[in-house]
């Protein structure tokens, strides 16, 4: 039984439309939303959820309808958590848009793992999707492209009480993880729910999608989130820097 500690890291930030985030609502609305990378320990190993967008000019150059400012690169981050990149033993990419995977280089033979129907989605998506991909298929060259990727079809706990869980809907091979820890399970929903607001305060009733490639695939990967997950950490919401971290009781990394 695993004893998961989860840290938010606030990598950046991204100022965008919020209709964006909740489509439909708020159109017009145009706000900085944080971009957040998960550092996940049991005292033995260490884990990255997602990596970022990286740099910020060069992120706004290919994602012109979005600003970004990076508070860090990933590399200094860790660095400032005494951490180096040969300590991380996975980095667990929920899915591969821009601002999600794109701070990978500094990482060496490290496993990185992504659902094999991402990747495949990634390389040759609908067009209206490669540029949120930077995907080859647009004579772009992804940084996760030359990584040591590791592929997986569907669930899989990848260390114990570490559970990677497949919930498409956003994104073809979109995947988040669930984490055991002494306060219960933690679910680290990624763009399943960008805002606390997708979840609509209702399991069964009240969703409210982001955007979607399905969604009747993301309704589906909702219900059975909040069902499995004690607690749901969005990837967008800035309330998610207030998560208090098991075992402490006290927000240690916001
Ligand atoms: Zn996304």
């Amino acid at each position: 039984m695993g004893n998961w500690r989860i840290k938010p890291i606030i990598v950046g930030e991204i100022y965008c439309d919020k209709s964006l985030l909740t489509p439909h609502r708020d159109i017009g609305t145009k706000l900085w939303f944080p971009c957040l990378v998960w550092y996940l320990t049991d005292g033995e190993h260490n884990i990255l959820v997602d990596a970022g967008f990286g740099d910020s000019q060069r992120a706004m150059q290919l994602q012109p309808q979005f600003k970004t400012k990076a508070n860090s690169s990933l590399s200094v981050i860790l660095a400032d958590m005494d951490l180096d990149p040969s300590r991380i033993d996975m980095v667990i990419l929920t899915h591969l848009h821009w601002d999600h995977c794109s701070d990978l280089g500094f990482f060496g033979t490290t496993r990185i793992v992504v659902q094999r129907d991402e990747i495949q989605y990634a390389i040759s998506p609908l067009s209206i999707d490669a540029i949120a991909y930077n995907s080859p298929s647009i004579g772009r060259k992804p940084c996760w492209l030359d990584r040591n990727l590791s592929f997986i079809d569907g669930d899989e706990e990848v260390l114990d009480g570490l559970l990677v869980v497949k919930t498409p809907g956003h994104t073809p091979g979109h995947q988040s993880v669930i984490a055991q820890t002494e306060a219960g399970m933690y679910g680290i929903a990624a763009d399943l729910f960008p805002l606390y607001e997708n979840m609509g305060g209702a399991v069964t009733v009240g969703f409210h999608p982001p955007s979607c490639i399905n969604c009747e695939d993301w309704r589906r990967s909702a219900r059975r989130f909040v069902r499995i997950c004690d607690k749901v950490l969005p990837s967008h919401d800035p309330q998610v820097t207030e998560a208090w971290i098991p075992q402490t009781g006290q927000v240690e990394y916001a």
